[in-house]
């Protein structure tokens, strides 16, 4: 099979390379996906710059995966999961391992063994072929394509649990600060709550898209400082959801709080953030985190897809070939939502 493969960190021409590799096979409880589609994240970028360490070299990224299951290894067809070929699913790209106690808590995004994870510690779905585990796949429902049901397991997925950490409420203030494909899908999430959204994004393109999508006001970083934009919009924020994690933009989230507000990160880069407890405390701020999602927020993101009541963006749709242009598009802020590979 083709697969896109990455050599070394750098930039997307020197390091990703299409190549013939050969096709995996599914074990006992595994199965075997005809890839449909595959997400370009963010996050591949920082497997390029080195933030993520890379499992090994070559390695295979790519973790938005929709596609049909071509085979079935040992035990699925009587497991609680008894995929059967031609079904069509959804990847969940960190592989829990059901057993431990955040998964038998139902947090298998906290999983403390993962059998793997797409990209960060196995092949991804950069490719024609891909075997995981039978208990990750989740069903997409009729109706639904396949290049829409891959951004969901990141984008639409992440928002998901993002919203509910941090139990947002009706009336609200919540700022998404940073509005790729993350923030657009957390821009419809909080409607859906019920919350007043302020989006802010650099690009007129994003802004656009998040105020189409339901934000109420959409915020310009270089029209001055987010924290005191968001002051005089709002009077305040309830919660800012961090979706680029610099020490600027921490600062500026921080800025935007209501007494009692909260900046929930979702997103980091290369810096820290640094802080002073006695800022925090003054206004009884707090700093919550979320990562990754549950499979039963796998499942109500495709769910909510498919019946139309949020909406992925797709930018565009390019054969593996045309990987490492996407990746310095998506580098420059030029892909609004998500670009998917269809290999
Ligand atoms: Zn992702
Ligand atoms: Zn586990």
């Amino acid at each position: 099979m083709r697969a896109a493969r990455l050599t070394a960190t750098g930039s997307p021409r020197d390091v990703v390379e299409v190549v013939d590799v050969d096709d995996p096979r599914p074990g006992p409880g595994e199965v075997l996906v005809r890839v449909g589609a595959t997400g370009v994240c963010a996050t591949e970028l920082h497997f390029l710059d080195g933030l993520l360490p890379a499992p090994r070299f070559p390695v295979t990224l790519g973790h938005e995966v929709a596609g049909t299951v071509e085979a079935v290894g040992e035990g699925v067809a009587g497991s609680a999961r008894p995929w059967a070929v031609g079904d069509r699913v959804a990847v969940h790209y960190l592989h829990s391992c059901g057993d431990c106690r955040p998964c038998r808590a139902g947090r298998e995004n906290l999983c403390a063994a993962p059998r793997g994870m797409l990209a960060f510690a196995s092949d991804g779905g950069f490719a024609e072929l891909l075997v995981v585990p039978a208990r990750s796949l989740a069903r997409v429902p009729d109706g639904l394509a396949l290049v829409d049901a891959a951004p969901v397991t990141c984008s639409v997925t992440t928002a998901l649990h993002a919203a509910a950490v941090a139990d947002v409420r009706a009336e609200q203030v919540v700022v998404v600060h940073g509005t790729g494909g993350v923030g657009l899908a957390l821009v419809q999430v909080l409607r859906r709550r019920g919350a007043r959204v302020v989006a802010v994004a650099r690009s007129a393109a994003r802004r656009e898209a998040a105020l189409g999508l339901g934000a109420e006001w959409a915020v310009d970083p270089a029209a001055g400082d987010v924290g005191e934009q968001v002051q005089r919009l709002t009077g305040g924020a309830d919660l800012v959801v961090e979706l680029v994690g610099t020490q600027s933009t921490g600062e500026q989230s921080l800025r935007a709080l209501a007494p009692g507000g909260a900046v929930l990160y979702v997103g980091y880069s290369a810096e820290s953030l640094t802080v002073s407890p006695l800022a925090l405390v003054v206004g009884e701020h707090r700093v919550l985190t979320a990562v990754s999602c549950t499979m039963a927020e796998l499942e109500l993101g495709l769910d909510l897809v498919a019946r139309g009541e949020v909406r992925v963006l797709v930018d565009r749709t390019v054969p593996l070939e045309e990987l490492p242009d996407v990746l310095d598009a998506l580098a420059a802020g030029e892909v609004v939502g998500r670009a998917v590979v269809v290999p």
